[in-house]
């Protein structure tokens, strides 16, 4: 990591000073990985924004500002069951400390601990660019994130978890594939249920990830580019994948909702 640092006096000038060779420092846990791709000459700090550092609720939705770090999220009453699943997929408790929400959806990464559940579960992004605020689906953001590049991540709107058979919320499965706990995931699958709606994330690594249809999730899957490595072959990562998507299912159409 080197180059400029900035800190900016506030939002505006923040996007200002964002492009290219630029990237905002949230928790900096991936920036300073020499393996995270991220090759910047000038840092930002995100600006301290009201709102950036909480954990709030409103209308069914928890709202968590992006500069909340994992360990905050996991001590938080208020953050759903399914969501400290996942966030315990990130085993070392430093980095826990220290890596943000934000960072770890706008890091996008194929191996991510996050975003399979988000996609999931249906949250929604607020993200601030040069061309104002809006508050935008995760489904779409996969779409359209090509537009939000030097834009800022304020906030995920994640909903309420289902604890019992008939109540609001949604109700989310995440599986993580892994050598260690601290390894990188070569899989990473979720599942969402909500009313007789079902949404399912996938992260395969080096490949990218995807929000297929229930119906025919192998679409996506040809479409990703699965190679073989030492985490297994890619015949292996499908059975795999279709093992556990179709035990999700089954958990999910059959029991009464409960989280577990
Ligand atoms: C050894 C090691 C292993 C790791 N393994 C994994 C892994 O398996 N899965 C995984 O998901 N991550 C992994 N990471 C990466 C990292 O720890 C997480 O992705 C973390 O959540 C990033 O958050 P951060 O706050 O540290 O982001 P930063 O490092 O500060 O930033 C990362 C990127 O996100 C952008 N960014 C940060 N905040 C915002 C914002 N609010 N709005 C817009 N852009 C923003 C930055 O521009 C930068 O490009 C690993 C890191 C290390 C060091």
């Amino acid at each position: 990591m080197e180059g400029e640092l900035i800190r900016a006096s506030g939002l505006q000038e923040a996007l200002y000073y964002k492009d290219q060779d630029s990237a905002f420092f949230a928790g900096g846990t991936g920036i300073g990985y020499k393996d995270s791709g991220i090759h910047a000459k000038k840092l930002i700090l995100v600006p301290d924004l009201p709102g950036i550092r909480t954990i709030t609720q409103t209308d069914g939705m928890i709202r968590i500002g992006a500069l909340v770090t994992f360990t905050m999220a996991l001590d938080d009453v208020k953050v759903p069951g399914y969501l400290k699943e996942a966030l315990r997929f990130c085993g070392s408790l430093q980095k826990r400390n220290r890596a943000t929400i934000g960072g770890n959806i706008a890091s996008w990464r194929s191996d991510s601990y996050l975003i399979p559940t988000l996609i999931a579960s249906g949250a929604l992004i607020g993200v601030t660019g040069k061309g104002g605020e809006e508050t935008i689906e995760i489904g779409r953001y996969a779409e359209e994130r090509e537009r939000f590049q030097d834009a800022l991540i304020t906030c995920v709107l994640v909903k309420q978890g289902q604890e019992s058979a008939g109540e609001n919320g949604v109700r989310v499965l995440s599986k993580r594939y892994a050598n260690t706990v601290e390894s990188h995931a070569y899989l990473t699958i979720a599942m969402g249920r909500e009313m007789e709606e079902y949404r399912i994330g996938l992260a395969i690594r080096n490949s990218g990830i995807f929000c297929p249809d229930i119906r025919n999730w192998d679409v996506s899957w040809k479409r990703a580019n699965v190679t073989d490595d030492f985490s297994g072959s890619e015949e292996y990562k499908r059975y795999l994948t279709g093992v556990t998507l179709e035990s999700m299912y089954e958990k999910l159409s059959t029991e009464g909702g409960r989280e577990s």
